[in-house]
């Protein structure tokens, strides 16, 4: 039996995952489940699924999710430190799919502790690439890419040269506001903007899909996952969400991976891997589907994009700080105290401030200096929100 853990269980992605275990429960034997404020969903799949041990993030939701457990025999933490002892226990899989940069830390502990990486938080990757892959190779673990686009690209690639690749092409939906005038974008809600016309996804990466902050994610986690040039990855919208990513190689061929828009493949394919098994995702009609559609993206209206290949071009540790500054624009967003297009502002300002003082450039890439940085690009965006009185 295959030993897994789920951190970030009680999300969209971890519920996939679940869903996908419990289809074949003789396979798997689910040792960790994490979660955060929703304890019903967390102690509902721990009795479904026994694990050893549960941890909720917050220490404040300990008392009530060791009540709810305590006729059974199964271990409960809180907290980060409840995370991380969490991601020590041995298991062969471990779903990284706890939301923002608090997955980090648990994802290096998983793969320091003998786990193959499957890996949703693009956040991870996003900040501290190197680490991860330098984490991965030192433990012989796989790092598997969860990202639809990335999982796509990474399944196109398999038995090619890489060498013969010239360039990466992830599609993107255009998210909520794809045929949103600019000035309607500017007056965008939260509540809006957490409405994704394909995928069904937790509320702060569909509102990431909407400014695509997230396909801005993206663009960094597939330059630091296949090791590409800034040039070599390209953006294309796609509003159909079919063909995920297309790798182009130099003789002009294009692999294009299509599937239908439903995370369980992605996610099949990494618990699966290096089998390709069945998966109960749709079989798509092409024929009844008709048309694929293309466009590139408007910079203009998505500057989170622009600003992705700045971070590109900065290096050193400005991937850190632009999710970090990315986080803090965004609670402000949902919070109501800016508006949707000012988070880009907040964000380009902060990665202003980092090459002004010239503090991204260092490259020793340990956790305390990737959580340090992390932790400047947070308080440069609270300084730059509170000190602006026109995101106010
Ligand atoms: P959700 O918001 O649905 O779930 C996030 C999970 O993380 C929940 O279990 C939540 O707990 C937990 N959590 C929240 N904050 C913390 C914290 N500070 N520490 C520990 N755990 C925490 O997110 P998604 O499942 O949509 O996304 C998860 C990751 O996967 C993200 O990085 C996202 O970018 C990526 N991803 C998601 C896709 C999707 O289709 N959803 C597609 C591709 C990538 P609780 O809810 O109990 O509070």
């Amino acid at each position: 039996m295959k030993r897994l853990s789920v951190f970030g269980a009680t999300g969209s992605i971890g519920q996939s995952t679940l869903d996908l275990v419990r289809r074949n429960k003789d396979l798997y034997c689910v040792k960790v489940l994490t979660g955060g404020r929703n304890l019903d969903c967390l102690v509902r799949n721990a009795l479904e699924f026994r694990p050893e041990f549960v941890v909720t993030a917050h220490d404040d939701c300990y008392q009530e999710l060791n009540e709810m457990l305590s006729h059974t025999d199964i271990k409960v933490a809180a907290g980060a430190n409840g995370i991380n002892e969490a991601a020590s226990v041995q298991v062969n899989w471990a779903m990284s799919a706890i939301v923002g940069a608090a997955g980090l830390e648990p994802g290096l502990r998983a793969m320091q502790a003998g786990a193959n990486l499957a890996l949703a938080n693009k956040e991870s990757m996003v900040a501290a690439g190197p680490l991860m892959r330098q984490t991965s190779r030192e433990n012989d673990v796989a790092l598997l890419p969860v990202d639809s686009e990335h999982s796509g690209v990474f399944q196109a690639l398999i038995g090619e040269d890489r060498k013969a690749v010239e360039r990466v092409i992830l599609t993107a939906s255009g998210g909520a506001f794809r045929d949103w005038s600019l000035e309607e974008i500017a007056a965008a809600t939260p509540e809006q903007a957490a409405t994704h016309p394909n995928w069904d996804m937790g509320q702060r990466v569909t509102i990431d899909s909407a400014s695509l902050f997230n396909k801005a994610l993206e663009v960094i986690e597939a330059k630091e996952l296949f090791d590409l040039k800034p040039k070599q990855v390209e953006v294309l919208v796609h509003p159909q969400s079919m063909i995920h990513a297309l790798v182009g190689f130099q003789d002009g061929g294009l692999m294009a991976h299509i599937g239908p828009a439903d995370m369980r493949h992605a996610i099949g394919f990494a618990l699966n891997y290096p089998n390709r098994s069945y998966l109960p995702v749709e079989r798509l009609d092409l024929a009844k589907i008709g048309q694929f559609d293309f466009s590139a993206p408007d910079l203009e209206k998505y500057p989170a994009l622009r600003l992705a290949y700045d971070v590109l071009d900065l290096g050193g540790f400005s991937g850190a700080v632009y999710n970090a500054a990315k986080e803090i624009a965004l609670d402000a967003f949902i919070a109501h105290r800016i508006g949707f297009l000012d988070m880009a502002k907040i964000v380009e300002a902060v990665l202003e401030r980092i090459f002004v003082k010239n503090i991204s450039k260092e490259n020793n890439f340990c956790l305390e200096n990737i959580l340090n940085m992390d932790h400047i690009g947070r308080t440069y965006a609270r300084e730059e929100i509170e000190k602006n009185s026109k995101y106010l």
